[in-house]
């Protein structure tokens, strides 16, 4: 066991974050433990994307520390590239390169960042399209994929880094009901083989099989914050219960 094992994977610790006057995220903290997810919910506008941009470093926090695996990269963009290759990011439109295959999506960050061959990053993008079920898409261009599909394809590609910790943005809330579920599997399935995970959604269902904690957040706070069985067994704070009853 190295030394860092025993510490959260992620200690977020007081982080504030203003555009121009506008006070976005206002004293956030929240811990994330190796091997868990944890679900964000919360209003529109509420700081929920800001929270996660500023720890894959897509915006600096103003002020405060973000200990990732011990080390506080907070408000240093020039940690970002670094960063970058141990947090993946999915957003909620996808963001694949349109002009390459699934596989090649998936391929350029480790023979661009890594340095993998092209023969060894084609057998990994084999590999993870394997891992998100659609191995038979390898050859195809996004415009020749389902929502569902290239969604399943961004999440291999942010996994081709062999990312400690996975963010993602709203992943299903661009998707027809239809592709919902098997976006949301594969996200379990990898949530329940240990990948550490944020995930904004308001799939409760998701949460309910698949959250250790859970977020609730509203103007730029995190006002409650708990684990998933006080969650769903109703210990919930009433301005979250509120949010709740408006959204299932
Ligand atoms: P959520 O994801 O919870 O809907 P966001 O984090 O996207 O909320 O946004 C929170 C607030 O921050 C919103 O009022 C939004 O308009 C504002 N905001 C987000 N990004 C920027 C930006 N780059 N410049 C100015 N305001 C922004
Ligand atoms: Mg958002």
């Amino acid at each position: 066991m190295r030394s860092q094992d025993h510490q959260p994977l992620l200690d977020i610790i007081n982080i504030d974050k203003s555009f121009g006057a506008l006070k976005i995220l206002k004293g956030c903290s929240l811990k994330v433990n190796r091997k868990e997810t944890v679900v964000v919910i919360g209003p529109s506008g509420s700081g929920k994307s800001t929270l996660l941009r500023c720890l894959n470093l897509l915006e600096p926090a103003d002020s405060g520390a973000i200990l990732f695996d011990g080390k506080d990269i907070a408000g240093d963009l020039r940690n970002a590239p670094a960063v970058r290759r141990e947090i993946g990011m999915v957003f909620q439109n996808f963001e694949l390169f349109q002009h390459l295959s699934a596989a090649e999506n998936i391929m350029l960050a480790p023979m661009k960042v890594s340095g993998l061959s092209r023969s060894d990053a084609h057998d990994l993008a084999t590999d993870l399209l394997r891992k998100v079920h659609i191995p038979e898409k390898a050859d195809f261009f996004p415009d020749e994929l389902s929502g569902g599909q290239q969604q399943r394809v961004a999440i291999a590609r942010a996994l081709a880094m062999k990312p400690k910790l996975m963010l993602y943005d709203e992943p299903t809330s661009a998707l027809d009901p239809e592709m919902i579920r098997e976006v949301l599997d594969v996200m379990a399935e990898l949530s329940s083989d240990g990948m550490t995970s944020i995930v904004v959604t308001h799939e409760m269902g998701f949460a309910k099989r698949a959250a250790d904690q859970i977020v609730f957040m509203e103007s730029g706070q995190i006002i409650e914050n708990a684990t998933s069985e006080d969650f769903f067994s109703g210990t919930v704070n009433e301005r979250a219960q509120r949010f709740l009853d408006q959204i299932l």
